[in-house]
């Protein structure tokens, strides 16, 4: 039996889904491929999924910037998706469509292979965005002692901040965590991608930095965290994600070696 997946989003040229999918089709030896659809528009989504349904995909990952727009095309979704407010990974089950959010596991692992926790822990997230919901749901399971949101526009980091079962506070002035202490940093924004230089927070002292985005180089946010005993950056993340997903379309979980990868993908490109 041969197994097709694919992902939808754009731009998707400079992913590296299809690169780790050939991998896991190879370490699992289930007989695969992994596609790219690119999706200019959000009216390509529908007539993009019943191709997948023609051609008896077992599901497809959704990137930027349809992580939202597809839970309005899954007949069901699962809690973690619900709860995150975003949908990265659709199983198709004959003419059913089932959403999930992976990229919550994925954190929860580049977390744990990181010796991190937010368990307890006084806690800054940096942004408020969709990688921001898959944070705040995973904390939701995990809760901090105290969460700050401080993202750029206010009324983003409200809307996140809303209705938790933590203690959390919220920000839009970088300037404004001068001199406090925090046991773990999360950024989550997408300044940087441009290799912006980050501002940086003056914090007293930061435990453990923690970017979402990776790169070949250390990232322009760990640049920024010169104090930080601990940095780690979000390759493990899209690493982790992807297996889970690999899991959800197969039924085969995968334990990749994330040394090779590190050494085998450039990580410069995202996903
Ligand atoms: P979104 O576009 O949904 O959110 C972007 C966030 O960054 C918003 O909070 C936005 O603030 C903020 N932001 C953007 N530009 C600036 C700026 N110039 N100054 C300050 N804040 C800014 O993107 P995502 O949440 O999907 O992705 C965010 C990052 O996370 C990306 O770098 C992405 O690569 C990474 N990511 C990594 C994953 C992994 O597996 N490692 C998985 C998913 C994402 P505002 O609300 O004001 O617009």
């Amino acid at each position: 039996m041969y197994i097709n997946a694919g992902l939808i989003g754009f731009p998707l040229s400079h992913s590296l889904s299809p690169t780790l999918h050939s991998y896991f089709f190879h370490l699992s030896g289930v007989n695969g491929g992994y596609c790219c659809f690119q999706t200019p528009t959000v009216s390509h989504i529908c007539q993009t999924i019943e191709m997948f349904k023609r051609y008896k995909f077992v599901g497809f990952n959704i990137t930027v910037p349809y992580k939202t727009d597809i839970m309005g095309y899954c007949h069901e979704i699962d809690e973690g998706a619900v709860c995150a407010g975003a949908v990265n990974t659709v199983k198709i089950s004959g003419d059913k469509t089932i959403g999930y959010n992976t990229d919550i596991y994925g954190l929860s692992k580049l977390l744990e292979t990181s010796g991190l926790t937010t368990i307890g822990k006084k806690v800054l997230l940096l942004g408020a965005g969709g990688a921001a919901k898959a944070v705040t749901a995973y904390m939701n399971a995990n809760r901090p002692a105290h969460l700050t949101i401080l993202n750029r526009t206010l009324g983003n980091a409200e809307q996140l901040a809303e209705n938790r079962e933590f203690d959390v506070s919220v920000e839009d002035d970088f300037k404004s965590v001068k001199g406090r202490d925090y046991d773990l940093v999360i950024n989550s924004t997408s300044l940087g991608l441009k290799g912006e230089t980050f501002p940086d927070l003056a914090l007293n002292k930061a435990h453990a930095a923690v970017d979402l985005q990776y790169g070949v180089n250390e990232t322009p946010f760990l640049q920024s965290m010169k104090g930080a005993a601990k940095k780690t950056d979000g390759f493990a993340m899209l690493v982790y994600q992807a297996a889970k997903a690999f899991e959800i379309w197969t039924g085969v979980g995968i334990s990749p070696d994330l040394s090779l990868l590190y050494s085998k993908l450039n990580p410069a490109k995202r996903l």
